[in-house]
Formats: C-alpha cells, sequence, structure tokens
C-alpha cells in the first residue's frame, strides 16, 4: 500500500507541477524541486493549502485540467466572502461515487435497502454525493432533499425506507417527530448515516432508542470530493478513510509540524487521484486524531478518530494544545460531574495558569472533585492545572453557542 501511495503522490507532484497554474506558481514561490520528494515522509517539507487560497482562487484558479474535462462544479459556502468553486472531471465523479458506495458497505448498507437521502441537492454537495454512492452500491435512493418532514415521514412509512442520511440535528427531529405522532411500529428504519457535525454521546443515543437504529458518523468536506471519505462500521471505534485516493496528516495547528498517530491535532489531507482540483496538504481546521491499530473489523483502511472540534477552538496553554473536544471527553469520564464547563487561562507572575470550573453534584465532596478532575487533566492532557468545582446551575448557560474559553492573557 504505500509504495503504491508514493508512486500517486510523485504522479499527483507531477500534475501538479506541470497542469495547475496555482501549484506551479506555489512550487516557484517556495522554491521546491518535486524530484527532490523521495519518500511519503518528504511531504513535510511541503507548502500547506489553505481556505483562504482556496477563496482568493475563485471562481476557477484551482482547476488543474482542460477544460473540456470539467464536467460538473460544486462549491463550499461562504459564510465570510467569497465562495470555493472546485471543478469535478468523469473520474472524480466516479471516483467519488465509489468511495459513496464504499461508505455505504462499510455502514452495512446492501442492495435490498431503501435509502432516504435528506442532504440537498445542488451547488452544495451533500445530497448528489449520496445519490451516486447508493446507486453505485445499488441500493435504492430516495432523493427526498431536506425539510418537509410530512412528506418524509409519509414517504419513509410508504416506501418501507431502511436507512436514513442526513444530520444528526434532522435525525433527532425526526426522531421526535415518530415519537409525538406514535408512528414506530409503522418504520423500517435499520441504519442512519449522519454527517460528522459534533453530535455528543447523549443525542446519538436518543436518536437510536427513539428510532431503534444502529448510526454512523460520516466524513467530508467539499474542498475533498465531499461526503464520503471517511465512515465507522460496526465497531464504532472510528472512521474507516480511504487511503488508496486520500493522504491524511495530522499537524499541530500551532507549529504545523507533523504530529504521530495517536495525537489529537489538525486533519491535513492530501487528494493522490483528483484530477479537477488537486489539493496538496490542505488544511482542513478538524480536530481529530488518527487511531493506531488495525480495526477489529479487518477492514485493510485505516481509521480517523470523530472530530473533536475547530482549530479555531483550540487554546495553546505552557506549550500544551487544548480542544474542548478533548475536556468534554475527560469529563464524561468522571461520575458526579456535568457536561458543563469552563476554561479559564489567565498570565500570573509570568507563568500561564489555567482554571477548569465544573460542576458537581450536591452529593459529592468538593475537594475530591477538584482532586480528581485535576489528576485525570494532568494524566490525559499532560498540564497540571487549577480546578474549581461549583454546584450544578453555577456556570452559565447560552441560548447560542456558550464560549467555555476565556483566554484573558492578552488583556491588558
Ligand atoms: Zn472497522
Amino acid at each position: 500500500m504505500r509504495r503504491e501511495q508514493f508512486n500517486q503522490f510523485k504522479t499527483l507532484l507531477k500534475r501538479l507541477s506541470e497542469n495547475s497554474p496555482f501549484y506551479r506558481r506555489k512550487f516557484e514561490e517556495y522554491g521546491i524541486d518535486i524530484n527532490k520528494v523521495q519518500s511519503m515522509e518528504d511531504i513535510q517539507y511541503l507548502p500547506f493549502t489553505t481556505k483562504e487560497e482556496l477563496r482568493d482562487a475563485y471562481p476557477l484558479g484551482l482547476q488543474a485540467v482542460p477544460d473540456e474535462d470539467v464536467v460538473r462544479i460544486h462549491s463550499s459556502s461562504g459564510t465570510t466572502g467569497k465562495p470555493v468553486i472546485i471543478p469535478y472531471t468523469k473520474s472524480d465523479v466516479d471516483v467519488w461515487a465509489e468511495l459513496m458506495g464504499r461508505c455505504m458497505e462499510t455502514a452495512g448498507v446492501t442492495k435490498t435497502d431503501r435509502v432516504q437521502i435528506t442532504p440537498g441537492y445542488g451547488l452544495w454537495t451533500a445530497g448528489i454525493g449520496f445519490q451516486a454512492g447508493v446507486e453505485k452500491l445499488g441500493a435504492m435512493a430516495v432523493p427526498m432533499g431536506p425539510g418537509n418532514t410530512e412528506k418524509q415521514l409519509q414517504m419513509m412509512v410508504d416506501l418501507k425506507s431502511t436507512v436514513l442520511i442526513g444530520t444528526s440535528s434532522y435525525g433527532l427531529l425526526i426522531a421526535e417527530e415518530v415519537c409525538k405522532r406514535e408512528i414506530k411500529q409503522h418504520i423500517r428504519l435499520k441504519k442512519g448515516i449522519f454527517g460528522s457535525e459534533r453530535w455528543g454521546e447523549k443525542m446519538r443515543k436518543r436518536i437510536e432508542d427513539e428510532l431503534g437504529i444502529q448510526t454512523y458518523d460520516i466524513y467530508g468536506l467539499t474542498e475533498i470530493y465531499g461526503p464520503g471519505i471517511a465512515i465507522d462500521c460496526d465497531e464504532h471505534s472510528g472512521m474507516h478513510y480511504w487511503d488508496d485516493h486520500l493522504y491524511f496528516e495530522i499537524i499541530d495547528p500551532a507549529t504545523g509540524n507533523v504530529l504521530p498517530e495517536g495525537e489529537y491535532g489538525e486533519l491535513v489531507i492530501t487528494t493522490l487521484t483528483k484530477e479537477g482540483a488537486p489539493l496538496l496538504r490542505y488544511r482542513t481546521r478538524d480536530l481529530t486524531r488518527l487511531i493506531p491499530g488495525q480495526c477489529a473489523c479487518g477492514r485493510p483502511y485505516p481509521r480517523l478518530d470523530r472530530i473533536i472540534g475547530r482549530t479555531d477552538d483550540m487554546v495553546k496553554v505552557k506549550g500544551v494544545n487544548i480542544y474542548p473536544g478533548q475536556i468534554d471527553g475527560l469529563l464524561r469520564s468522571i461520575e458526579g460531574v456535568s457536561s458543563e464547563y469552563q476554561v479559564v487561562v489567565s498570565h500570573i507572575d509570568g507563568k500561564d495558569v489555567m482554571t477548569l470550573r465544573v460542576e458537581m453534584s450536591h452529593l459529592c465532596n468538593k475537594i475530591d472533585i477538584e482532586t480528581m478532575v485535576a489528576e485525570h487533566f494532568k494524566k490525559l492532557i499532560g498540564l497540571s492545572i487549577h480546578v474549581e468545582a461549583l454546584e450544578v446551575g453555577g456556570l452559565p448557560r447560552s441560548e447560542k453557542k456558550t464560549k467555555r474559553i476565556l483566554d484573558y492573557r492578552d488583556v491588558g
């Protein structure tokens, strides 16, 4: 696999320097001689590609093939400024369908399944990607698109859909409606495949219980095909990703250094076979880790852990990167504390000091909880911190996204 991967990588570099004006300019700017790349590990000496650069290339500055080879474009939504446009060749569309088909298969979808697809169709990729994968596998696609819950439920009942694809929030809404209307006995759903937006264990469990299904996390981003580049299997111990088409690295988002397998950092993706808009070391801003070892299911594909947050959420204290997702996980493993927390970082007497405020049940002993959380934190994240345990309800709640990290180091 590694040898094949390196050959693909060399071919990619050649294609980029010959056919992509975007990368030719970048290689020149950085003085890169692609002939000096001797191993897959040498990738760490090549420059990253960022979302800002993709935006600056609007509309078609990323295109690396002649116009006659482009069969479609997709676009990622731009919350600020210009969107990113990604051109696809026939081969890109086929590979994407194959990878998505593989995702379906990994989640145990078969030809006799009926798959209700609720993500949107159009410029934003999701719907059509799922549809292509379902058809590639040979199952029956029910291409609903988003919204109209009334109709969704009617089709789900009448067509006896067995798989639901969507966002986890839509999965929850469907689960609640099914419960409210008391139509669970008419529903034939077995599986839910939900986009890997961050969703807690509690939400997952509610959807699974109320609909009586198994759920699978699927990962992807428009810049790299779209959804379908990783998914969990029945073991639910991380998402398998397709290393015959993609090369994943985890870097320290602050320094850009590649991190060893098992450590949390920012996911960086290189497309090995993509033609229309190949990307070299694309910084996804998603925080996760590569899981060492082979999965119990026996599949040869390596695994990526769940996304624990975005690089924008990260805070660095005494040289250690701390991600909100890690704290979520840590608190879940401790009895007697709630899932709410607040991090306060300040600079006192020339040193960074971090205080973690948590909420504890009134039955617990304050000193015990504070000691236990601090010990867990030290063991898991490698940093000595102060812990302050408050009664449940002691931390601020907000309808919108709660600000959990307060960094006072730059103030004054
Ligand atoms: Zn597996």
